[in-house]
């Protein structure tokens, strides 16, 4: 069985840009935030529970999930944010472990996920890797790409775990301020490759 490598980050620290190296490198890559947004739509468990604390309104009459209503719904609501997250995170761990086991003959496999320390599913990995930058770096690349004032990112980035916490607790940190992180990445593959 491959190893299971946790890949985080906080906001802009560009953890998607290194997991998509990794799977140039041929690393198969699970990247939470995508499966997660799938499986509210196709997953019956999390449908189930999503009507039954939100309502019939969070999908649509076709079936699909009616993202502007659930967005408003956890928009300033913490909450009911918490809520959504205990009903999709088990799903996602649970078919997380399934795509595990298809892996095939793979020293290590990564799971991409911007909330591994919020979670306690940091504990679940073999190896973990941060993805760090300084924040006024990170401030400035999501105003880029979200198009966002820095106000946003700010509430954002108060709301996540502390980098310090994260690196305290990685195996592995990539540093992404002006750093290449190319070699970092292959560095960092070659030892994950002959654990
Ligand atoms: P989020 O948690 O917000 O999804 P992330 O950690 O996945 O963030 P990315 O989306 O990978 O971050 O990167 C944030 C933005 O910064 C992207 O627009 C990306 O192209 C850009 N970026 C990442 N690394 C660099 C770099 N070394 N130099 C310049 N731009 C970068």
């Amino acid at each position: 069985k491959p190893l299971s490598i946790g890949l985080t980050g906080g906001i802009g620290s560009g953890k998607s840009v290194v997991a998509d190296f990794f799977s140039l490198l041929g690393v198969p890559v699970y990247t939470s935030d995508a499966e997660a947004k799938k499986l509210m739509q196709t997953d019956i468990t999390i449908r189930e529970s999503l009507i039954e604390v939100f309502g019939d309104s969070v999908y649509s009459e076709s079936g699909e999930l009616n993202r502007a209503e659930l967005a408003n719904i956890i928009f300033n609501d913490d909450e009911a944010l918490k809520k959504v997250n205990t009903i999709v995170h088990p799903q996602v761990r649970l078919h997380y472990q399934a795509w595990l086991k298809e892996q095939g003959q793979v020293p290590y496999v990564i799971q991409e996920s911007a909330i591994l320390f919020d979670t306690g599913l940091y504990k679940n990995f073999d190896r973990i890797i941060t993805v760090t930058a300084d924040p006024e770096i990170r401030i400035q690349r999501v105003m880029l790409r979200d198009k966002c004032t820095r106000q946003s990112v700010l509430e954002r980035m108060s709301k996540q775990v502390s980098e310090q916490t994260k690196i305290d607790l990685s195996d592995f940190v990539i540093y992404n301020n002006s750093e290449l992180i190319i070699p970092q990445i292959i560095s960092i593959h070659e030892q994950l490759s002959c654990l």
